[in-house]
């Protein structure tokens, strides 16, 4: 465990959600390593203003610009205010920062993503829509600019524990770990009739809605494959999914020689998101450790590839490639945004991104605007299909 002189600065763009939240916490755990000097959020003044004050932050975004003037009575005069997409840049580009920390769901957290990289910043990336869509631009951005992508995604994490920096000729396979969601054990012919509520309702993780629904509907590990495809440089038919509904196992990395290496915890995302801000370092902190002799068990088990198509639509997206996987994402955002509205039924998630996507014509090697636009095409066409 290395002392550092000062502990590193921090953005956190979407500091209001789960991951948010979890990265505050983390923060107040260990203050000697993480001080936080930017935070951003979209439309929740009262959380955002707390937040500003508890941790001293100088420099604040409220997306939705309707919530400046109210923001702004309820902040000490010292504090810089942004707004929109710009005010994200601007703080992902804090000349003071030394790594920005992505918890936007959404896709919103592209551009600031690729600005930080363009600064030089190290980023911690939850958002893994913004991996899903542009995974090749920000992956090769950032090692132009020689700047690290952390995963702060806890599979991802998991994986990037285990290898340590290992080449990807040495890995047989990366094994994701799934819970498989509250729907794991239900037969497939009730899955039509499945409510908003009973699907969010996760096993093991408390997490926002968006990525609660992906985690039933099983998108959630689709994503997370082709994450894992850009971030560790391993091409989708090596990349593997595993049930294990406790949630103890966060993912595996299996080498040539067919060892395997796993990284457990608890189900807390403090500790993927501790790692990625202290990494190479290891630092103590109050997280609980495992109690083995509790656990008693761990489990494992095939998916349910047939019964769940968001998984093998991964696949197909993460194999084709181009600008597929950016269709798969908004195609998906748009249906489980009105499944939360009880618009439509579970199912119709998944066939409504099989649909969208089977319209598309994909470009190989996009350029961020083609990705933009196909994101824009995709959102278009599963409206259409939904109304
Ligand atoms: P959440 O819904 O709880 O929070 C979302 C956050 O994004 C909020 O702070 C909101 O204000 C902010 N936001 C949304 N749009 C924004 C915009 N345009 N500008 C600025 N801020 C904006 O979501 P979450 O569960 O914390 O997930 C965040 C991301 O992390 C998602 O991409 C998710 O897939 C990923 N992730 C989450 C978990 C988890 O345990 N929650 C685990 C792994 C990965
Ligand atoms: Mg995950």
């Amino acid at each position: 465990m290395a002392e550092p002189s000062s502990p590193k600065k921090v953005v956190v763009l979407g500091s209001t959600g789960s991951i948010g939240e979890s990265s505050l916490s983390v923060a107040r755990d260990i203050p000697e390593r993480m001080e936080v000097i930017g935070l951003a959020a979209h439309r929740r003044v009262d959380s955002l203003a707390k937040q500003l004050a508890e941790f001293d932050v100088k420099q604040g975004c409220i997306f939705d610009p309707k919530g400046l003037d109210q923001l702004k009575t309820q902040i000490a005069d010292d504090v810089t205010l942004y707004t929109g997409e710009d005010g994200l840049v601007e703080l992902a580009t804090l000349p003071e920062a030394d790594m920005v920390l992505i918890a936007i769901v959404g896709v919103a957290g592209l551009r600031p993503a690729l600005a930080a990289i363009e600064a030089g910043k190290d980023i911690a990336v939850a958002s893994k829509e913004i991996l899903v869509m542009a995974g090749e631009a920000v992956m090769s951005a950032a090692r132009e600019k020689g700047v690290r992508v952390l995963p702060v995604d806890s599979e991802h994490n998991a994986i990037f524990q285990c290898l340590e920096d290992r080449s990807p000729t040495d890995v047989s396979r990366l094994i994701l770990t799934a819970s498989g969601g509250p729907f794991r054990e239900l037969p497939a012919d009730q899955l039509a009739t499945v409510t908003k509520a009973q699907a969010l309702k996760h096993p093991t993780w408390a997490m926002g809605q968006k990525i609660t629904i992906d985690s039933a509907t099983l998108f959630n590990k689709g994503l997370e494959m082709i994450e894992a495809r850009w971030l560790f440089d391993i091409e989708m038919q090596r990349v593997d999914v595993i049930v294990h509904p406790q949630s103890i196992v966060h993912s595996m990395v299996e080498f040539i020689d067919n060892s395997v290496l796993a990284q457990l915890s608890t189900a807390d995302m403090c500790f993927p998101i501790q790692y990625a801000i202290t990494w190479p370092d290891r630092v103590p902190n109050t997280l609980p450790p495992l109690d083995f002799a509790e656990l008693a068990q761990l489990n494992f088990e095939a998916p349910r590839w047939d019964d769940f198509p968001a998984l093998n639509l991964a696949k197909e997206a993460g194999e084709k490639g181009g600008t597929l996987p950016a269709v798969m994402n908004a195609a998906n955002e748009v249906a489980v945004a009105a499944f939360l509205k009880e618009l439509i039924s579970f199912p119709k998630i998944w066939e409504t991104v099989e649909e969208t996507m089977s319209s598309h014509n994909s470009i190989t090697h996009p350029s961020l605007e083609e990705i933009i636009d196909a994101d824009l095409q995709a959102r278009a066409k599963a409206t259409e299909l939904i109304s």
